[in-house]
């Protein structure tokens, strides 16, 4: 049991969770070494959502609500961290959700389906195929869900997916607090933010956002300068991290 007052008790119950999800089969042991790339980016950012990561969570909103067809690719971290939030973004946006792994196995699929199903989430079913073009099987996705979708949210990814994605001609929107990935700069909007506070953000937006603020936001969408503002930020912590 970890005591509610510990200083990191956020993270260790992060951490509790993933290693939990890991045994069930529900997170690759892969995913547990992503999740500690992030956790130290996090580290770096305060542990907080910034000024930019906001402007950028309101952007997604818009994006997401002025969609033709908006999808959420969901994977293991994503479901284990995050299964309720997804569930509330899933309602406030109208998008479908869709789960795509890079370690996938039908099981998987159904533990997965099933985790986010339990939290509420509407999960999208069918046959995948080889749309996206990458060999490996985040190659595989729905021709209903994803490989209709022109707005998708593809949090925790990895770059060549992302890419392949943006090649397809569809715009990507990234949760990734590595400011740096491949992913990050590839991404026509990222959020750099941990995933479950990004998400609710996004959740929040898409319940005040005007019409025209929509507009607004996705005319004036600059991912060079989110990029550079999380880089910023993170440089301006470590400057001053001992005084
Ligand atoms: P790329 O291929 O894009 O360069 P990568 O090889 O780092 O990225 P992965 O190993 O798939 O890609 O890691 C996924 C990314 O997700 C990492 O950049 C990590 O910083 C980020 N990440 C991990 N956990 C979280 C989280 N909880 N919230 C936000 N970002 C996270």
């Amino acid at each position: 049991m970890i005591p509610k007052d510990h200083p990191r008790y956020r993270s260790l119950v992060a951490r509790e969770r993933l290693a939990r999800c890991a045994r069930e089969g529900v997170v690759a042991l892969e995913g547990l070494a992503a999740h500690g790339r992030g956790e130290a980016f996090d580290y770096l950012i305060g542990e907080r959502t910034s000024e930019s990561a906001l402007l950028a969570a309101r952007t997604a909103a818009a994006m997401l609500l002025s969609a033709r067809h908006a999808v959420i690719s969901v994977n293991g971290n994503t479901a284990a961290l995050a299964a309720r939030e997804v569930a509330a973004l899933q309602q406030a946006s109208g998008a479908d959700v869709e789960v795509n792994l890079f370690h996938r196995t039908d099981e998987r699929i159904a533990l997965i389906t099933r985790l986010l199903e339990e939290h509420g989430v509407r999960v999208l079913s069918g046959t995948a195929e080889r749309l996206v073009p990458l060999a490996h099987d985040r190659g595989l996705c729905l021709p209903e869900g994803i490989g209709d979708a022109d707005v998708v949210l593809v949090p925790l990814e990895d770059g060549d997916r992302c890419e392949a994605l943006r090649k397809m001609g569809k715009a990507v929107i990234t949760v990734d607090l590595n400011p740096l990935s491949r992913t990050a700069r590839t991404a026509t909007l990222t959020i750099v933010d941990e995933l479950t506070r990004a998400l609710p953000a996004i959740t929040a937006a898409c319940a005040t956002l005007e019409p025209g603020e929509r507009d607004r936001l996705i005319a004036s969408l600059d991912n060079t300068y989110l990029l550079r503002a999380a880089i910023d930020e993170m440089r301006e912590r470590l400057v001053h991290a001992l005084e």
